[in-house]
């Protein structure tokens, strides 16, 4: 990639005068430099997202489509390219680098398929002389801004349906991981994108941000991240009246009952709570057992974590479980298990040597007390508490007791309970019998405090385009 021209403005690649080294978590190494652009960028760039909108939107979809399928098959050609230096900039084990690109593309794929669908309505009418239609048009221009923990499938969720909707956008991706997503909109200008239609800013997160949303073009602005931020983002949105979609942050309980298939159980509690070293907003947070299988479970859980091989997510053999972002998540998730260990909280899992760098050892307490941030904070990250239940309605109330409702986990094979279960647990993505709901067709996105809005499948399209109404007198 080139080392400078990271922003794109109106279809033009650009340098800026202010440059970032990017930071390879494991040994420090320079993995790649963007330009950080300022005010003067972002305001550029939302005038080329203004100016390119009447076209773009009145672009038949099926060209739209056609291009969306060209910067698919592109970020697939790429993905081996763009997942290592994925893995270098955000620590990950290339494999899954590799697949978050090859998943990425997936997005392209589907919203290219799904804007060619007819949408719209022809109404009952309500009297000989008039007809009433609704259709549906771009929003407007999107803002969309993302976090380091999937720097390019976040991106591509957004990019895929508001490109396909027919809105054109300004993109600001985190500065921890700007390297790979800086690819994702290459492909898409290298696909044919005109020029404006979709345009990158580095920079300062509240100045490139602000500089977005004071824009009067800026219909919509979709953030993912933590809570924290995202609600200053709703309340700068709610100035002029931006429309909000929040993926933000969660607190996902992994509930085994007595019926469950334990083997699957601790399988998919391996891959919800380690996918990624732990540092996914539906990851696996709280895990609440049934006290009849508690001590199997426990068991089976701790000795897989007990044989994980700790490393450089690039090393072969490919390790289990690679490096967190920064030494600061390190420090946050050691942290909630110092605290947890000093309420009483037992490690059941081993002592591991870890190698240089920004590694976390994964951990497992058991006899966690509710009240400490292991039970109450999102842990982002690779240590896991275990609460020990003893019926149903208990375990659903303990596990709706948070401001979180992004995602839940549960185990069991009895089919009624799958039911009440599934509609019980308050939040917006539950994984029953699987760990791994994440699918370009579902609607992603939380109840309570984890945010506003679905992204993916349909509803994903809907969220960037506003619905219009006609009534026609004949
Ligand atoms: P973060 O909120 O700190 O940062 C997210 C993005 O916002 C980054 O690009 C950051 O540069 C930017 N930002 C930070 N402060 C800002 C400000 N004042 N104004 C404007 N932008 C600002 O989150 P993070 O640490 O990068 O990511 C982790 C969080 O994201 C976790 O809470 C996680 O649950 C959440 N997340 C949610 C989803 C989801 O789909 N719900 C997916 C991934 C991550």
């Amino acid at each position: 990639m080139s080392q400078e021209l990271t922003n794109l403005i109106d279809g033009v690649w650009q340098d800026t005068t202010e440059h970032v080294d990017v930071l390879n978590p494991v040994d420090g190494s320079v993995v790649g430099r963007i330009g950080y652009g300022g005010l003067e960028h972002a305001q550029a760039a939302a005038d080329a997202a203004a100016a390119a909108l009447p076209a773009w939107g009145g672009t038949p979809a099926r060209v739209r489509a056609d291009l969306l399928h060209r910067a698919a098959e592109l970020i697939s050609a790429r993905a081996e390219e763009i997942g290592l230096l994925l893995a270098r900039e955000a620590g990950k084990r290339l494999p899954e680098a590799v697949g978050e690109v090859r998943f990425s593309a997936e997005y392209f794929r589907w919203f290219a398929e799904e804007v060619r669908r007819p949408h719209g309505a022809v109404h009952p009418q309500e009297a000989q002389e008039r007809r009433h239609l609704t259709f549906r048009r771009p929003a407007g221009v999107v803002a969309s801004l993302t976090p380091w923990n999937f720097p390019c499938s976040i991106p591509a969720r957004k990019l895929a349906p508001a490109l396909a909707a027919g809105c054109t956008v300004v993109a600001r991706v985190s500065e921890q991981a700007p390297l790979a997503a800086t690819e994702l909109v290459r492909c898409l200008t290298d696909a044919g994108m005109p020029p404006g239609t979709v345009n990158l800013v580095h920079g300062a997160p509240a100045e490139i941000t602000g500089a977005f949303l004071d824009h009067p073009a800026v219909r919509v602005v979709s953030f993912t991240g933590s809570t924290p931020v995202g609600r200053k983002i709703m309340s700068q949105a709610s100035s002029r009246v931006v429309r909000p979609l929040l993926e933000l942050g969660g607190n996902a309980a992994f509930i085994v009952f007595d019926d469950a298939d334990l083997d699957a159980a601790v399988t998919g509690a391996m891959l919800a709570k380690f996918r990624n070293t732990g540092q996914s907003c539906i990851g696996a947070n709280r895990f609440f057992v049934h006290a009849s299988v508690h001590d199997d479970f426990v068991a089976r859980f701790s000795a897989a974590v007990d044989a994980m091989s700790i490393g450089d997510g690039l090393a072969s053999p490919v390790p289990d479980l690679a490096a967190c972002i920064d030494h600061r998540r390190v420090r946050a998730v050691n942290g909630l298990v110092e605290e947890a260990l000093d309420a009483g909280a037992k490690k059941v899992t081993r002592d591991f040597s870890l190698p240089e760098g920004a590694f976390c050892a994964p951990s497992i307490l058991v006899d966690v007390p509710d009240r400490v941030g292991l039970a109450t904070e999102e842990v982002f990250g690779p240590a896991a508490g275990i609460f020990r239940f003893e019926d149903e309605e208990e375990v659903l109330q303990r596990a709706n007791a948070t401001e979180m409702g992004l995602a839940g986990y549960f185990y069991t094979r009895d089919q009624a309970r799958i039911w009440r279960v599934g509609e019980q647990l308050d939040v917006g993505i539950t994984g029953i019998n699987n760990a791994l709901p994440t699918v370009a067709f579902a609607p992603m996105g939380g109840t309570k405090q984890s945010g506003l809005g679905r992204e993916g499948g349909s509803l994903g399209l809907e969220e960037f385009e506003e619905t219009r109404y006609l009534s026609i007198g004949i």
